[in-house]
């Protein structure tokens, strides 16, 4: 499959050059501390990621998957799943590399509850791998789910961003972090039903300046019942684009 590559990313973009910076910076660090398994602690893989091939081989693969919603479908031979098919949502294609099991739920925990940022680069690395060569690519580019202030400076880092960082550079694909921004703290999510989310999420995002592109994917650590996705979508929609993708890690 052909990769996109984009020699002038989008304006708002993260440079080029930062991403070379970054590369720089991953190879020597990993000169001086070799990737190691966040799994089983055995050699990762070089030039920085951590985690083994034997661990990457054993996660469990979102397939087969809803088109729209990215849950898992009982049969290959089908497209979309019933609730898709009567309701259409906010988004236009949903993609999850992974289930969200063991030890993908685990290895979310550690990075966005322990701070743990070199998850982060393991899952945004998978998921650009993973969408390379079982994604069709029709997405400019990458628009992480953005975290309010508060909680981001709370937790150090938005590991939507850090996950679409790396995903975006598998990928070759410009990653912007500036178009929208969270209004206000949300509650945490976690335990809610699909219509309370929805109620919580309600005016959540908003658009700071245009992203001027037709085509982009949401990415997200997590999809679980689509609303954060779904409230980001309409706001994306609103400002022209007409194709909205989420991409996931992990389908809750
Ligand atoms: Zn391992
Ligand atoms: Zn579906």
């Amino acid at each position: 499959m052909k990769l996109r590559q984009y020699s002038n990313p989008p304006e708002g973009c993260q440079p080029r050059r930062l991403t070379r910076v970054y590369d720089l910076c991953d190879r020597a660090l990993a000169r001086l501390f070799p990737p190691r398994c966040v799994i089983c602690l055995d050699p990762g893989q070089p030039p920085a990621l951590d985690l083994c091939s034997g661990c990457q081989a054993d996660l469990p693969r979102d397939l087969p998957s809803c088109t729209g919603c990215a849950l898992p479908l009982p049969q290959p031979d089908t497209f979309l799943c019933g609730d898709c098919l009567r309701a259409p949502r906010a988004f236009d294609a949903a993609f999850a590399a992974y289930r969200y099991e063991f030890p993908l739920d685990w290895m979310v925990r550690r990075m966005k509850y322990g701070r743990e940022i070199a998850a982060a680069r393991v899952l945004g690395t998978l998921l650009g791998r993973v969408a390379a060569t079982a994604h069709a690519l029709h997405v400019q580019a990458l628009l992480p789910v953005p975290l309010h202030r508060a909680r981001e400076a709370g937790r150090g880092f938005n590991q939507a961003l850090e996950i679409a960082r790396y995903a975006g550079r598998e990928l070759g694909l410009p990653v912007i972090h500036d178009a929208c921004a969270r209004r206000r703290a949300t509650p945490e999510q976690v335990g809610l039903d699909a219509a309370s989310r929805r109620r919580n999420l309600r005016g959540a995002f908003e658009l700071i300046r245009s992203t001027g592109l037709s085509r982009v994917a949401i990415v997200d650590d997590v999809l679980t019942t689509g609303s954060t996705a779904e409230e980001l979508a309409r706001v994306l929609k609103a400002d022209g684009v007409h194709w909205v993708e989420v991409w996931a890690v992990a389908r809750a």
